[in-house]
Formats: structure tokens, sequence, C-alpha cells
């Protein structure tokens, strides 16, 4: 294991390493998502604040259909749900009238906050034609300041989203955060860094991380070397970095793809049932009621 880190902690102990997870369950969303959750399902708590759920949907392939994909109408409080489409194309409404869809490349950062009852499906486009279908959802947690605020959308597309160069030939996606100066995309109401690498075999590159954030790189595959002792390989993998990391360095063996998650802790209590995330027991009871008797808006019924 890595024990270079200069974080003030005796070297060795436990935290002071990097801990590569495997995934942990594998299910399917509605009938469009089949994901490999990696965490929660691998327990590692509020290591990850504010981060509390990802999902690796895919890569899977899908017929050409004329039956609608997804998951149906379904709500969520209290946090942001973040998609990140890689292959095939996301459709979303919801019940504030907003709509679009979310094509290879492009990001939709919902934040939920005082409730969204939603849909995501797969593009009526993507469907009909059918073929490879790879993207993430990440779920972040909302300070209790803000998870009654008014819900809203950021549609981030490709084009929007600012690269800079990362190894010889390979780039870092700055969809959230800033990277060397650089500003990302996306507004976020805690401090998150949220960027999409991809490197080719043999780029090498450090990457500059703040200390004070809780910092992870998820594989989405692909055979990297972690500050040239830690094995990064294989696909839907997630390495927790320590805490007081600054930098690491990354060694691709082979094309490589990572995201890295990066952010400062939300420092409260997290009461979580299904689709709502607040603080106490009794803001989920009120969440679940608010939801039955309609107060988050409803769908309007899909037209043909
Ligand atoms: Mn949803």
């Amino acid at each position: 294991m890595n024990r270079t880190f200069g974080s003030g902690i005796l070297p060795g102990v436990e935290h002071n390493e990097i801990e590569i997870v495997q995934h942990g369950a594998a299910y399917w969303v509605g009938d469009g998502f089949p994901v490999r959750n990696i965490f929660p399902s691998n327990n590692l708590g509020s290591k990850i604040s504010p981060f509390l759920m990802l999902d690796y949907a895919g890569p899977a392939h899908f017929e050409p259909s004329s039956k609608p994909r997804g998951v149906e109408e379904h709500p969520h409080r209290g946090f942001e749900t973040v998609t990140i489409a890689y292959q095939g194309s996301v459709a979303h409404r919801d019940s504030t009238g907003a709509s679009g869809v979310i094509a290879p490349g492009d990001v939709q950062w919902m934040t939920a906050a005082s409730g969204v009852v939603h849909e995501e499906m797969h593009d009526p486009e993507f469907t009909a034609r059918g073929g490879e279908f790879e993207m993430i959802q990440l779920w972040v947690n909302l300070p209790r300041a803000v998870k009654m605020s008014p819900p809203k959308y950021q549609t981030l597309t490709s084009a929007q989203i600012p690269v800079v160069p990362f190894g010889a030939q390979g780039f870092l996606r700055i969809i959230a955060g800033e990277y060397e100066g650089n500003k990302g995309a996306a507004t976020t109401f805690t401090p998150i860094g949220l960027f999409d690498i991809e490197m080719q075999a043999g780029d090498r590159d450090t990457l500059q991380l703040n200390p004070a954030f809780n910092n992870a790189l998820f594989l989405r595959n692909g055979d990297a070397l972690l500050n040239g002792t830690v094995a990064l390989a294989g696909e839907a993998k997630l390495a927790a970095l320590p805490q007081g990391l600054s930098s690491i360095t990354i060694e691709a063996k082979t094309a490589v793809k990572i995201v890295v998650l990066s952010g400062e802790a939300i420092h409260e209590p997290v009461a979580q049932r299904g689709p709502f995330v607040m603080n106490t027991r009794e803001e989920l009871a009120q969440a679940f009621r608010d939801y039955q008797e309609g107060r988050m808006g409803r769908l309007r019924p899909r037209h043909a």
C-alpha cells in the first residue's frame, strides 16, 4: 500500500492509505438502467460526504424497441442528482414542467431541494435505434440551510464543459469545481470538484487535490497505477483516497477512464429513506406526506 502521504498521520495507519473498493449491489433501476452500485453499498459511509450514492449504469447493449425504457415517475427531496451520459441519451421530464435530453458527454445537474417529481427514460430516438448505453448517476447532499430551497436544473452540454490536457494524450473535463485555475461548468451549493479524466496507454500525470476535501477516483474502465504502487484496474471500482492528500500520480497502463469525486464534507446528521435525504426522521415523514398529498407536484401524462 501507499504510505507516502504528508498528512501528518503515522505511515501504515488504515485511513492513511488508498482503499480500493469493488462495486457493491447490481440491480436494475426501472427497465432502462442496469446499474452497479459503487456506494453506499460498499459501506464507505460518511467518508465520502457530500456524496451519497453512485450508480454506474452499463456499459450495456440495448436492442431497438418501440417501448419506452427507463424509470417512471418518482420524487426526490433534500439533495441533488447528477447524471453524466457517456453512451446513449437520457430524456427527463418533471413536475415543474421542465424536460430535456442529455446526449453523450452532457451532464444534467438536478437540484431536487424542496421536491421534484420526475421520470428518467432513454431518449425515444435511442430506444428506437438501440445501441450501447453507459452513464453514471451521482447523488450529492445539500446542507440543511438549502434542503428546502426551490428546485432547479442545470443542463451542461459537452461544449459548455471546460477541458484541459491531462497526460501527454489525455484530458480532464471540469464538470464542477476548479482545476488549476480553470472553473467548471456547474454551480454547486457546497465546494465540489467533479472531473472526467481520460488517458491513453503510457500517459502519466499528477492530479492536484484539495487536501481538505474527501477525494475518490471512480474507475469506469482501464488499468492504472496510482502513486507508482497501487493498481486501480478493471472496471467499476473506486479508489477512496486518504484525507489530507494534495496530489496523486496516475499512470495509464492501458486507455483509462476515471471520474474524480472531490468535495467538502457536510457535517450534519443524514436521515435517508428511498428518494428523500433530510436531517431528521420527522423531516423524512413530512417528505412522504408532502409527496403523497401532491405538494411536490405531479407529472402530466405522457402524450403519444
Ligand atoms: Mn430520479
